[in-house]
């Protein structure tokens, strides 16, 4: 009887690490998320894409290269480089092309679309402090990638649009909005650390997010901030309100995810009901 509740324990510890790990539905396009096999059967020590580390996670016996895909990636063959102690490898694989729509957009503040000199002095400080914190790495063994939707509101314009502000092109859009009231709480949609925080000129209030092996995520236009630098934070728990501050046509939360130093299609990150 004892030895049936250990064999019937073991078993749903080992059915419960398996489920620890939700991996992403791959999506091999400029803007998407390759999701890659790897060819070992010990722990990889580092695998990279493009110069920057990429995610490598377990699920059962396999592993797995989470590989973010740039939006400006050309389609075509790439090339992901693994070691292990053993051994050094590579995978080749294809970026297939997507469409993404354009936008256009009227700001009354002309300043957002074409600062003052003395606006892109601060813009450029604050872009540092932004690419630090994309760029960040911290090793963790598990990260939980089965995320939770940061806010509920209306998805008011997708990731990857071509953007036209006031009849000039600007960078297409690297997250997704999410239309709600100011006030509205915005939830962690996984664990993490709170890398900075700031008030920025195009982003506003804005919160950064490392949930460990190069993905972080990115919070905008916030009316409040409600976590500091250095802050440890559960899925779920609140971090800030809504708000419209920074460069915004209306209150919403712009929403990035970054995966290797690259911002990513937020959605494949959500879990499917
Ligand atoms: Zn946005």
């Amino acid at each position: 009887m004892i030895r049936t509740s250990l064999i019937t324990l073991a078993f749903f510890a080992f059915l419960g690490s398996v489920q620890a790990i939700t991996l992403p539905e791959s999506a091999p396009v400029p803007g998407g998320v390759a999701v890659i096999k790897l060819d070992v059967d010990e722990k990889p020590v580092k695998a990279y894409f493009e110069k920057h580390r990429v995610m490598v996670l377990q699920q059962g016996q396999d592993w797995y290269a989470i590989v973010g895909l740039p939006l400006s990636l050309k389609p075509g063959k790439y090339t992901l480089s693994y070691t292990t102690r053993q051994q050094q490898q590579r995978h080749d694989f294809s970026v297939v092309d997507k469409e993404y729509a354009t936008q256009r957009l009227t700001l009354k503040n002309k300043r957002m679309v074409n600062p003052t000199p003395k606006d892109l002095v601060r813009i450029g400080k604050e872009s540092k402090i932004i690419h630090r914190a994309l760029a960040t790495w911290r090793a963790t063994p598990d990260v939980n990638l089965n995320f939770e939707m940061p806010v509920e509101g209306i998805i008011s314009s997708p990731y990857g649009l071509r953007r036209i502000f006031n009849g000039e092109p600007r960078n297409p859009h690297s997250g997704l909005d999410i239309a709600a009231a100011v006030g509205t709480p915005i939830h962690a949609p996984s664990g993490g650390v709170v890398l900075a925080t700031g008030d920025y000129f195009f982003n506003g209030n804005t919160i950064l997010l490392d949930h460990g092996q190069g993905l972080v995520t990115m919070y905008c236009h916030m009316s409040k901030i409600e976590v500091k630098p250095g802050q440890h934070v559960a899925q779920g728990q609140v971090i800030g309100l809504v708000g419209r501050t920074g460069r915004v046509t209306g209150p919403h939360l712009h929403w990035g995810v970054s995966l290797n130093n690259t911002m990513v299609e937020p959605h494949l990150f959500l879990h499917q009901p």
